[in-house]
């Protein structure tokens, strides 16, 4: 140590005080100890390392001393800021540290989570099998036709032979929306049926008349599993001159092979409606066990019960009276018409067990069908 300069005594310079210098580098260690995050380091070495900073200052300072109070002041000095700034350097690197590894965990990427919050729906398969069905009789020349599904009594009942005090009209239970008034000759219901569109498509449509008719139709049935309050249709109409039973019967067997295949056939069974005249039931050979279940215990066949054949749907020629209240001179023309339920034809088709997983909306029951269009 150099002796005491008594013209410029550095222990007078109050910054270059050891006790002073010593207090500075202890209040930025603390500093830095306390520094809890990356932001406040920064601050932190602002304040005890910048040039503000108490020990920056007092090394201003030494320039002014005379050189043999230089080197100890220096010397002190550069201690001290050297202890602040490894101090500085150590927090840094371990604040760093620390936020990597929380980084890695917050921002992690989970591979096994589902890819797409918002999955893509399906077409329901009421929808795709309807539109099947269409596009076999498009192919066949027919049109689409639609009408509306609050129809009057008139053409949902009257024009189609089901007069008023007809058993028909109690064996439907129909939700009436108006009931009929005095004056009128007409209430409104929800049609029961799609027929209604084959009368419009009479009156609406020059003859011959080839129209094919998808839609929803009501009763008031419970929704369980084989009944449902809302259900879909298609129908057919054919108006021309010259149509047999024949022409129905090919028609519906090059249906049948369209939908499930070849050399499948139908049969008819003598039935009733009101609306057609002959009347019959349509069945189809079962298309999984081909009728090889019949009578051969150890082959039963779930999809037709072991019976060989499937119930589709009712069909015949259409009654000359219905012919008539559509203005169609029924001895020059005929026709034939059938429909049936997409809904049981979609349970059979495809093993769907319950008619509710239909209505539901949940579209896992809907996108094992997604690929059909
Ligand atoms: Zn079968």
């Amino acid at each position: 140590m150099s002796a005491p300069n008594k013209s410029y005594d550095p222990v007078e310079v109050e910054a270059l005080k050891p006790e002073e210098i010593d207090r500075a580098k202890d209040e930025a260690l603390a500093a830095v100890a306390a520094a809890g995050d990356l932001g406040a380091l920064r601050e932190v070495k602002a304040a005890h390392a910048g040039d503000r900073s108490p020990l920056a200052l007092a090394n201003r300072e030494i320039g002014a001393l005379p050189p043999q109070a230089k080197a100890e002041a220096g010397k002190r000095v550069g201690q001290a800021r050297g202890a602040v700034n490894k101090a500085l350097k150590a927090r840094q690197e371990e604040l760093e540290r620390e936020r990597d590894e929380r980084v890695l965990v917050e921002e992690a990427v989970d591979v096994t989570l589902p890819y797409d919050r918002v999955p893509e729906g399906a077409r329901h398969p009421i929808t795709t099998l309807s539109e099947r069905i269409e596009d076999i009789f498009v192919g066949m020349g027919y049109e689409v036709a639609e009408g509306p599904e609050a129809e009057t009594e008139w053409f949902n009942f009257d024009a189609l032979n089901i007069g008023p005090d007809h058993p028909a009209r109690s064996m439907q239970d129909t939700f009436f929306v108006q009931g009929r008034t005095e004056g009128e000759d007409s209430g409104v219901v929800l049609r029961t049926h799609t027929s209604p569109v084959q009368i419009r498509s009479l009156l609406a449509r020059e003859l011959p008349v080839y129209v094919i008719c998808p839609g929803r139709t009501y009763r008031t049935d419970e929704l369980d599993a084989t009944h449902t309050p809302v259900f879909s249709q298609v129908e057919l109409l054919a108006v021309d001159e010259g149509l047999t039973m024949a022409d129905l019967k090919g028609t519906l067997d090059h249906m049948v092979r369209a939908l499930f295949g070849e050399g499948l056939s139908t049969r008819l069974r003598p039935s009733y409606f009101p609306f057609t005249e002959p009347s019959a039931e349509m069945d189809m050979v079962c298309f999984v066990c081909r009728g090889a279940s019949v009578g051969d215990p150890d082959r039963p066949c779930r999809t037709c019960g072991s019976e060989g054949w499937i119930e589709l749907g009712g069909c015949g020629m259409v009654n000359p009276r219905v012919l008539t209240a559509c203005g169609v001179d029924p001895g020059r023309y005929s026709g034939y018409a059938f429909g049936f339920g997409i809904e049981r034809l979609l349970m059979f088709r495809h093993n769907v067990e319950d008619m509710r997983d239909m209505v539901e909306g949940d579209v896992r029951f809907t996108l094992p069908f997604g690929m059909e269009i």
